[in-house]
This record gives structure tokens, sequence and C-alpha cells, in this order.
């Protein structure tokens, strides 16, 4: 018998035809003598409305509000009715679905009437997508004769810190909860659906583990209940070597190590939550990525060591799109203990995060990749510093019509050659390299070059490297 959480996200959950699909493919490994616990996403589109009409309730519009409750609910009843067949558990869902949907209501009046958003009541907000798809997952699970019970990630145990908006678990505490609460359950073949993405802090306060969030969700209960292996069906085959719609014969890769795969999710293989991982790497579970239109696929499978046939150095290669490229220059900054703090506390204060960085070291120019959306807040902020008595900052300038390429794989430590090969394919294409960064861990190389550019280099890249063959 295997012991397995299995995530869905938001798109195999969407509609009430494929809340069914997922409800049947739970039942046929419930009968193939698995155990399994089920965490979901909100419905496709949910969180990303949710977190709409909140920010526009901040704003005092009121209006808009009964609208959108109304179509939320029409849109979770739809589902409701195509999902489940029986009409007792239907009524049963329906009455969940309309109680938290009132609930909704009032919560986004309240924040139209206080005229504020803070992280807490967004999170609050956040948390009804998941509040209602789990509910009808259930229902649609128990439609198939199965017993089963129905968690928030609060009722299950996960608690997290108070970092609102991107909270992470306390997880001793939280493995301690929810062996209580889930354990016995899932022990005795009962199935849980639980919310992905949401959770408490230790006052009961909820929280949400950062967008994407439900596969940190299913890791973080996978631990917790000891599983063989954490699925997360998702939309995609499993982690491709780039982008399919940039190179038509992107392969999927079999076999990943825990490090890859990480590396991967951050440079936006949009397989993964990017802390997701964290949980199992402890605890040695291996993560599958398996898609719901295709589950004959195995999809992508996350271990520790990376795969022994698997021996090429480079892997895969991305395109990280909507970023821009800040450059801090200053001869005082030469020899000046301190002034890359300086730069990084003023961007980090505002919020700004610094996605890539490079130096040379003769020290008097530091450029970083950043979301192009705060390229503004950054060069203000920056010119508000430089303007100090006697800082050692003189010149801000920026790139915003840039993209980072990022090259990866576990076999690019060590074995000469790579970055050489990699530089002289972008220059056989007539493509300038604006900046570079390797980190010792020598996983990745990554390099930014104008936007226009980009999807020539992915593919001279990926055809170089022979990425498309095993
Ligand atoms: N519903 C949340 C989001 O869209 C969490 C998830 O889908 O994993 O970010
Ligand atoms: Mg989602």
């Amino acid at each position: 018998m295997k012991k397995i959480v299995m995530k869905f996200g938001g798109t195999s959950v969407g509609t009430g035809k494929n809340i069914r699909h997922v409800a049947e493919s739970v039942t046929q490994y419930a009968k193939d003598d698995y155990r399994v616990a089920v965490v979901v996403s909100a419905l496709a589109g949910v969180t990303n409305s949710l977190i709409e009409t909140a920010c526009q309730a901040k704003k005092s519009e009121e209006k808009h509000i009964e609208t959108f409750s109304k179509q939320l609910l029409q849109k979770h009843l739809e589902a409701i009715e195509t999902a489940i067949t029986s009409k007792q558990i239907q009524k049963e869902v329906t009455q969940i679905t309309e109680k938290t949907i009132s609930e909704l209501e009032k919560v986004l009046t309240g924040i139209c009437y206080v005229g504020e958003l803070t992280p807490k009541s967004k999170d609050y907000v956040a948390s009804f997508g998941e509040r209602l798809s789990a509910p009808i997952v259930w229902g649609a699970v128990k439609d198939h004769k199965l017993e089963t019970q129905y968690f928030t990630g609060k009722d299950a145990g996960i608690v997290t810190d108070s970092n609102f908006g991107e909270a992470d678990p306390l997880m001793n505490f939280t493995t301690h909860l929810i062996q209580e609460r889930l354990g016995p359950l899932f022990e005795k073949g009962i199935i849980p659906v639980v919310t992905g993405f949401i959770a408490a802090n230790q006052d009961g306060i909820v929280t949400t583990v950062g967008r994407g969030g439900s596969d940190y969700t299913a890791t973080i209960l996978g631990v917790a209940l000891h599983v063989d292996e954490v699925w997360i069906w998702t939309d995609v085959d499993g982690i491709m070597t780039t982008d399919p719609k940039i190179v038509p014969t992107a392969r999927m890769l079999p076999q990943l190590s825990y490090q890859e795969a990480a590396e991967m999710a951050i440079f936006g293989a949009k397989a993964m939550h990017p802390r997701a991982l964290g949980p199992v790497i402890k605890e040695n579970i291996p993560v599958r990525i398996r898609n719901t239109a295709h589950p004959k696929n195995m999809g992508t499978l996350i271990t520790k060591e990376p795969a022994a046939n698997e021996t090429k150095p480079v892997k895969a290669v991305a395109m990280i799109k909507d970023v821009a490229m800040l450059n801090v220059n200053g001869a005082a900054m030469v020899g000046a203990p301190g002034s890359y703090a300086k730069v990084f506390d003023v961007l980090g204060k505002n919020g700004i995060n610094v996605m890539m960085v490079s130096t040379a070291v003769s020290e008097a120019n530091i450029s970083m990749i950043i979301k192009r959306a705060l390229l503004g807040r950054a060069i203000s902020n920056l010119e508000i510093a430089l303007l100090e008595r006697g800082g050692v900052l003189s010149e801000v300038t920026a790139e915003d019509d840039v993209a980072v390429i990022a090259v990866m794989g576990a076999n690019m430590k060590g074995t000469l050659g790579v970055a050489s090969k990699i530089f002289s394919t972008v220059a056989k294409k007539g493509i300038n390299i604006r900046m570079i960064a390797q980190g010792s861990s020598e996983l990745n190389i990554s390099f930014v070059v104008k936007e226009k550019d980009g999807v020539a280099v992915v593919r001279a890249i990926h055809d170089e490297f022979n990425l498309d063959k095993n």
C-alpha cells in the first residue's frame, strides 16, 4: 500500500467537470489500495479575482461587491451541479458555499467602509478561494461513496508565523497537530480533503503561504503524514527543458534532484511553488509533477539525487521576463565597507526583492535585476539615498527592456567549458550580453540580454545543448 498526498491545482479543479474527473481519479487510486490525502487550490482565476476585488473595496467601491459575490456564487453553484450527482450532497455543499460567500461579502463590505486593506485582511479575503473549492471536491469524492472529511488548512493543524502573504509553517508544531487531527483517519482510509494555500498563525488568524502555495501545503502534509510521495497534479506534463511555446520540441524531464527542481521553480518553470520543496528535502520524500489531463504519464519525479542516466551538464533553459536591470555607480563605493549594504538596505526597506546581482572586482558598479513593475520605486528611493551628504552612491541608471536567461543543471558543476559554450552560442547570434552571474553552486548560469533577443537566445541554447534529446 502506498501513501500519497495529491494536490490538485486551479485548472485541475477549474470546472465542475474537472472536479468530477479529480474525484474519479482519487476514487480509482483509493480502490487500488492507495491511502490518499487531497489538497486543493481555488478554482482557476478565483484567487486573482478575490484579491482584485479586495483592492477595489479598499477604494470604497462598494457597488462591485454585490455583483462580484453573485458571480462567484454562480460559478461555484455551477461546479457543484456538474461535479456532484447526489441531490443530498449537492444540497449540503450548496449550503456551505452560500454561507461562505455571505461571510466573504461581509468581509469585503468591511474593507470598503474602513478603506483599508492590510496584509492580514488581504490574506483573509484570499483564503475564500480554497474555502469554496475544497467542499466541492469533498462532495464529489463523497459522491463516489468514499469516506472523506473536509478541513481548512487551519483545522488540519497548519500553524505558521505571522508573515501574512508569505507565511511559513512552524514545522514541528504543525506536524504534531496534523498527525493528531488527520493521522488516525488517514490510516483508516478516510480521505482528508484539505484547502491548499491557507493556514493560521498561533493566534488562529488566517494566513496564506504565498501565491501558488497549495504545493507548499501538500509537502507540509506529506511530511506530517509520512507519505511515500507527494503528487502535484497540474496542467503541464512535468518540468520541461524550456517553455514549449518558445521551443516546440521542448522535452519533459523525467527526473530531477530537489536542488535542480528548486532552481527551476524559482526561475519560473511554473510547475511549482519555490518554497514547496523545503519540507520534503529534509525527510527525503519524492515529489512528482503530473498532468491531470494525461494521467498515464508519470510526469517529473523529484528526488534527492539527480537521475543517473541524465548526465548532460545543461538540463533546462528559461527566460524570465518583466524584469529590469538597475545599475548603481559610484567611485566612492570602492573600498568602502558597507556601501553595497546601503544599496540593498534601501531596496529591502522599500519592499523590492533583488533577483540577481553582479559586480566587478573594481567595485565601482553594482548591477541588479528586479521586477520591472518595481523599477520606478527602486530608482526614486535610491536617488533619495544618493542625495545624502557624504553618500557613497553617485548615479543610478536602469534598463527596462531586458530579460534574464537562466541555464540550469546539476552536472554543470565542475564540467569545463559550459559557460564558454553558452556565451559563444549567444555571440554567434550577434546578441550582446548585458550582465552575468553564476553562483558558486554552479547549478545555474544566468545572464541578461535585451528582451527582444530572449526567444532567439533560448532557442539557440536549447539547440546547442541538444536539450530535446536525452
Ligand atoms: N489559489 C492560490 C493561488 O492562486 C494557491 C494555489 O493555487 O496554489 O495563488
Ligand atoms: Mg492557483
